[in-house]
């Protein structure tokens, strides 16, 4: 038997597989709940659109098969909903794109996480996760929201195993107010921006993105940070 190594056959396979994520492209007429999470990102990405690296191609195999196992087994939850979808699809509230993972009939975010331990703080630990369930349920003017997070290897003793965790999330009319305030005035800004070029007042995206950010030099957030300015440095020693 002869085994060789095919880089050829792995650059065809990561291509098709590019080509396959890239067809069904977002509406880019207005925000999107996930363009809020990470606004400078995003406004940036919009001016300057980047081709998908290899490594995101990657990480969004692993992201989309377990949603996608856990979306068609789950969308037929309630038997009255059978007959329409339950999934995502795209709908529109408070000027911006929603797309829950599910509605069950309150949307129910599915997050894919690579972390050993549950958080012991939600609040923290899954604040990123929170603050996209919140905006679909400021969206979906409903205060019930579910979490369901997939861990991928949970430390358990010397084993890491996968496990669920489910999470009802239940938020008051202040809250949900105060996220349709957020979510009006980010956008607002982010249009703004968009138009300009200037992202210096949108909120930096989560720290940990910086070090592979295709637009470091242009955001600049160390002027906001001063921690982040060694960020892609760091990456590439
Ligand atoms: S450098 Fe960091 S803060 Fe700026 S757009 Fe990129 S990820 Fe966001």
């Amino acid at each position: 038997m002869i085994i060789k190594r095919s880089k050829k056959m792995e650059r065809q396979i990561l291509d098709k597989i590019k080509t396959y994520l890239n067809r069904a492209p977002r509406s880019l007429d207005k925000w999107h709940v996930s363009d809020i999470l990470y606004p400078r990102k995003s406004v940036l990405g919009r001016r300057d659109p980047q081709p998908m690296t290899d490594l995101q191609a990657l990480y969004f195999i692993a992201g989309r098969a377990h949603h996608g196992v856990l979306e068609a087994a789950l969308g037929k939850w309630d038997k009255k909903l059978q007959k329409e979808r339950a999934d995502a699809g795209e709908f529109e509230k408070h000027g911006i794109y929603y797309s829950p993972d599910l509605r069950q009939p309150w949307p129910w975010e599915i997050k894919t996480s690579r972390a050993e331990y549950e958080p012991k703080d939600y609040e923290k630990g899954y604040e990123l996760y929170l603050k996209q369930l919140k905006q679909y349920q400021a969206c979906m003017e409903d205060d019930r929201g579910g979490l369901l997070v997939f861990f991928l290897g949970l430390r358990n003793g010397h084993r890491k195993l996968p496990a669920l965790r489910f999470y009802k999330v239940q938020l008051d009319a202040k809250e949900r107010s105060k996220v349709v305030k957020h979510i009006t005035a980010t956008s607002a800004e982010m249009t703004k921006a968009q138009k300009t070029g200037d992202v210096s007042k949108l909120p930096l995206c989560p720290k940990w993105m910086c070090g592979d950010c295709p637009f470091f030099k242009k955001c600049k957030p160390w002027l906001q940070d001063a921690a982040r300015k060694n960020a892609q440095q760091k990456e590439e020693k």
